[in-house]
């Protein structure tokens, strides 16, 4: 069975990055009928972010991404957290220790900050000079019963690590460069790529997913599966997401927390759909994925080499097409607390429905959307530009005309309102923008905007004549 991990690290909110690197986890094992795991990652101690946990199951649960196992209950299970696991890690560690794969480090960081800079001075490959590896055993074994100290592996002097990377093919790396990795610290504490690799073996992971920035980690994942004797996943390392101008997506180029997305405005559903297409390619034109459809189309062939370029245009595009495209109530839904907040009493229901249904059409972010609708609740007042396009006398026989002859109508339905539009034209010769944009300031604070028949549908027959009548000097 094929098993994925989405494995973050505690340190803040979930990234763009981390939702993409989660997602496709996620979908492969939703298209392979596998299993996807949440660990949390959070054997470093200072880095743990008070918060960073919640907030990361939060927004897995607004965006729709469920785990398999684990302790958690309800639709999504998990997450296991690796500092609950730490009797295992020092048990495996032992292993290392006894055939000699792994061996005890008594250096201060003073001497390593030493060592390191004279090294680097000599243009030396590796910053630790395997000072503790000469240690006699009994001594070093001794040592670690009263002395700080960290375990490191043993990584082989003359090696070249090859492995097959499902996006990049074969990778070498040469062991010469690679230090003398730090498998425990002094607290006690695995690193990462102990536990991770400990992890992955004991969780049955097939293959691991994960960003690029691992890549060079991968090697020393690899010599530890040696070490134990376990076969290693398979390893697919994602390209960078980058800023348009191809730097590499950072928050000084604009938010990268997919909290901060989802706040303004963007829709789960865009944003999953436009994440996915970060990196992954369905071999066709098509681009609106639901998540049901990306567990269908999913593939670890169409992951792409190349750095996928964040383009907050395009997902700004996307999310309008989700604002147009979703069933009208739960748009209605996700846009209620910014009416509550704005203080606007929306509980007519009917009419708020028809404020969203056409606000949404305007929109491509829900932030917007009180911008073209709260002219729903308050009349507009026409001011500058718009004041004299309602104040001149063509208007204002306009306004006296669909007075008169709105009083008259039993039925303001889209086939008078038609009507009276042509009457108008046909009676006062008044017609096109001299005709719509001084109606729809009236009604609507805007030239711009729905038609005159949506509007005094929506507005009512009373409120639009108030509103007209209001125009009338
Ligand atoms: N804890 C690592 C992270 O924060 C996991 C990397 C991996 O997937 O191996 O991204």
């Amino acid at each position: 069975m094929i098993k994925t991990r989405f494995a973050p690290s505690p340190t803040g909110y979930l990234h763009l990055g981390g939702l993409r690197t989660a997602l496709y986890n996620y979908l492969y094992a939703r298209k392979t009928g596998g299993k996807v795991v949440l660990r949390i990652e959070d054997t470093d101690q200072n880095r743990k972010v008070e918060g960073a946990v919640d907030n990361l199951l939060e927004t897995f649960d607004k965006m729709g991404i469920r785990f398999d196992e684990g302790p958690r209950q309800g639709g999504s299970c998990g997450p296991y957290f690796q500092s609950d696991r730490l009797p295992l890690y020092r048990e495996q560690l032992q292993r290392l220790l006894d055939s000699g794969q792994a061996y005890p480090c008594f250096c201060t960081p003073e001497r390593l900050a030493k060592v390191r800079e004279e090294r680097a001075a000599n243009k030396l490959n590796t910053p630790y000079d395997r000072h503790c590896i000469r240690l006699p055993r009994q001594e070093a074994l001794d040592r670690m019963q009263s002395e700080p100290h960290v375990v490191r592996m043993k990584i082989p002097s003359e090696r070249t690590i090859r492995f097959y990377d499902i996006i990049r093919d074969a990778v070498e790396f040469n062991c010469a460069e690679i230090d003398d990795q730090v498998l425990f610290k002094t607290d006690g504490f695995p690193t990462y790529h102990f536990a991770n690799v400990v992890d992955d073996h004991f969780m049955e992971i097939t293959h691991v997913i994960r960003g690029e920035e691992w890549l060079p980690s991968t090697p020393k994942h690899i010599l530890l599966y040696e070490f134990f004797g376990w076969k290693a996943p398979k390893f697919a390392h994602l390209p960078l997401l980058l800023n348009p101008d191809r730097s590499k997506l950072s928050k000084r180029q604009g938010d990268v927390a997919v909290e901060a997305y989802l706040q303004k405005g963007y829709l789960p559903e865009a944003l999953n759909n436009y994440v996915a297409l970060l990196g992954w390619a369905p071999g066709n034109d098509r681009e609106m994925f639901s998540l049901d459809q990306l567990e269908k189309a999913f593939s670890l062939k169409g992951l792409q080499k190349s750095g996928a370029v964040f383009d907050v245009e395009k997902l700004k595009w996307m999310n309008g097409h989700y604002l147009r495209e979703l069933p009208l109530k739960q748009i209605a839904h996700a846009a209620e607390p910014r009416f509550r907040k704005a203080g606007i009493d929306i509980s007519d229901k009917e009419k708020y429905f028809q404020v969203v249904d056409d606000a949404r059409r305007r929109i491509s972010i829900l932030d917007e959307i009180l911008n073209f609708s709260k002219m729903f609740y308050e009349a507009p007042v026409a001011e500058g530009e718009h004041r004299s396009l309602t104040d001149n006398q063509t208007s204002q026989k306009l306004f006296q005309f669909w007075l008169d002859n709105l009083h008259k109508l039993a039925h303001p339905d889209e086939e008078s309102l038609k009507e009276l539009i042509q009457k108008t034209t046909d009676e006062l010769g008044i017609s096109g923008k001299n005709l719509y944009w001084p109606l729809r300031i009236a009604l609507y604070g805007s030239p711009h905007g729905p038609d005159i028949p949506t509007l005094l549908k929506i507005l009512g027959l009373k409120e639009s004549i108030k509103r007209l009548q209001r125009q009338l000097n």
